[in-house]
């Protein structure tokens, strides 16, 4: 006898998985006023993350509920898909985690500057990714870094996202312009400038292609601080799957019948320090093919 295992409270586009014993069978769904039922060997759920879905935000990724990120997602991300898989049994996992960023480059000689927190100290490779840079500023006191670049390597940033603060001819109205301790930020980009000047970080390790000075003032600064920078994130953590997108229960077993992909799946993208440009994209394709010939192979 299938038993339908969700109900259909789901404000848009309403639906809910019908079982059978632990197996997933088909799909019950409700457009207006219409409903209907699909049986099916196996279901594939592609619904999207979560990032617009307030109250799964505000529970599982507070990160992205601070109301100062704007969301990168499409109408339809509102969990749907991680609460159908939820609602037989399925896990979640990374749900903490988000893709939070507000890229200051391009141009890339911006990538030459450094970024300091509140206390003029240093804490990212300035080189890395956009979203991993993002992730370690939001870490610093009050989410606050700048963007620190000379005379000789100042551009405007090609997307207006990291506002520029102000330039200051010397390094004291820099910190004064900035908040930061004068002997802290001096201490910083003197020691930044002696090792770049010679193709070296022994801090961070950034790559020596983007390893130059910042000794030719006047200097000037861009805002990476939340609230200031327009930062856009979404959601990484969705259903545990196999290899072949077979969903999984918390104690690893599959749900038979049931799979996912996509966003509403959590695979390699998983967090924003180690994002890189299509993670998501590439996730879903291939992930969403292998479960789309293991559910047909059923
Ligand atoms: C502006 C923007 C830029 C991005 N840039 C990148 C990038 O550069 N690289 C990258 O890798 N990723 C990027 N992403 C993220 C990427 O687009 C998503 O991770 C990806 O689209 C997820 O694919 P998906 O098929 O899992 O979900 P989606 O593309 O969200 O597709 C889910 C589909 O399910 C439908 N759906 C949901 N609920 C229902 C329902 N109840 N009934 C019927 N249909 C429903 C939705 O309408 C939608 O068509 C970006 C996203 C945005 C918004």
């Amino acid at each position: 006898m299938a038993e339908t295992s969700a109900d259909l409270r789901y404000e848009t586009g309403a639906a809910a998985l019908v079982t059978d014993g632990d197996a997933v069978v088909g799909v019950q769904w409700r457009r207006f006023k219409e409903t209907g039922f699909i049986r099916a060997k196996a279901v594939v759920i592609a619904a999207g993350g979560f990032v617009g879905n307030a109250d799964m935000v505000a529970e599982h990724t507070p990160a992205l509920a601070s109301g100062k990120l704007f969301p990168l997602a499409s109408t339809y991300d509102d969990g749907l898909g991680l609460r159908l898989g939820a609602s037989v049994g399925g896990a979640w996992k990374f749900m903490d985690e988000a893709f939070q960023t507000a890229p200051f480059y391009p141009p890339s000689v911006l990538l030459t500057g450094l970024i300091v927190n509140k206390n003029g100290e240093r804490f990212v490779a300035e080189d890395s990714y956009h979203s991993r840079t993002s992730a370690f500023a939001l870490e610093q006191p009050d989410a606050s870094a700048y963007l620190i670049v000379d005379s000789e390597h100042i551009e405007h940033p090609s997307f207006p996202l990291c506002p520029f603060i102000d330039g200051w001819e010397t390094v004291e109205e820099m910190a004064d312009g900035l908040g930061i301790s004068v002997d802290a930020l001096s201490a910083t980009l003197e020691r930044y400038n002696k090792h770049a000047a010679v193709g070296e970080d022994p801090d961070f390790h950034k790559a020596p292609e983007w390893l130059e000075p910042q000794d030719r003032g006047p200097w000037g600064a861009f805002d990476l601080s939340l609230g200031k920078a327009l930062y856009a994130g979404f959601t990484m953590g969705g259903l545990s799957t196999t290899v072949n997108g077979e969903v999984r229960r918390a104690d690893r077993s599959v749900i038979a019948g049931l799979y996912a992909a996509g966003a509403c799946a959590a695979n390699i993208a998983q967090d924003a320090k180690g994002y890189a440009s299509g993670l998501q994209l590439g996730d879903g394709s291939y992930f969403g093919r292998r479960a789309g010939r293991h559910a047909a192979g059923r």
